[in-house]
């Protein structure tokens, strides 16, 4: 579906409440994997790590605990949020970050553009994230059959470039696709990984990301499983 309208995906960074000073309680596991309620100190990235892919193993198995989504939750988020990780993601219908990691409301924040697409706006959103609400971990979700990546694909095979709403974000993805050309495998399914691992060194090196974790990752849509990229970067942790 590579002509998909592209109806941006609305940053959710946007939450306007102020920086607080981090109570002393740490953040404990709960039942599940889930974390426990608020208030947390910042969540190490380590630890966010942990329940996001405790969150997908039991998305994936299809046994979701569907956390902090009861009446006491939103009472409690109301007035203020400590999510724990901001995710990346592509706006494909089929991704839904907190769907994926089994995650409820002031649990992540999330940004969504086709591929992961990086612009000011996103890149604000992020740095909003780590810098005010103090996430330790920011995740780069590609997925794959990615249309974006499959525009992109198509875009170095033909040379034609991409005409409508794609074209902005195709000429984006477009250097993965020559990165990826070349490789072993499915085109499209390379140019995903490539790309996850170019916006992932991107933010990475971003030096106001002090501490915090960049991490790439891949959903599978057969299995509902998020593989994790080795190649993850500490900024001056
Ligand atoms: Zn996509």
């Amino acid at each position: 579906m590579t002509a998909a309208a592209l109806t941006a995906a609305v940053p959710a960074a946007r939450a306007a409440t102020p920086a607080q000073p981090a109570p002393p309680s740490p953040a404990s596991a709960a039942g599940a994997g889930t974390l426990s309620s608020t208030p947390t100190t910042p969540v190490s990235p380590g630890r966010a790590l942990t329940l996001l892919q405790a969150g997908n193993a039991r998305y994936a198995a299809l046994r979701q605990a569907h956390p902090h989504l009861d009446a006491a939750r939103r009472k409690e988020v109301a007035t203020a949020q400590h999510p724990f990780a901001v995710v990346l993601g592509c706006l494909d219908s089929r991704v839904p970050p907190e769907l994926v990691f089994d995650q409820g409301l002031g649990d992540l924040m999330t940004v969504r553009t086709a591929g992961q697409a990086l612009d000011d706006a996103v890149l604000g959103s992020i740095q909003y994230a780590v810098q005010v609400k103090h996430i330790k971990l920011v995740v780069v979700l590609g997925h794959e059959r990615c249309g974006a990546a499959e525009a992109a694909v198509e875009y170095v095979r033909t040379g034609i470039p991409a005409e409508g709403p794609l074209a902005e974000i195709v000429e984006q993805m477009a250097p993965a696709a020559r990165e990826a050309r070349h490789l072993p495998g499915d085109w499209v399914e390379n140019t995903v990984r490539a790309n996850v691992a170019r916006v992932q060194e991107e933010l990475a090196s971003d030096s106001t990301f002090d501490g915090a974790l960049v991490v790439g990752a891949r959903f599978d849509l057969d299995t509902g499983h998020v593989t994790f990229e080795p190649s993850s970067h500490h900024r001056r942790a």
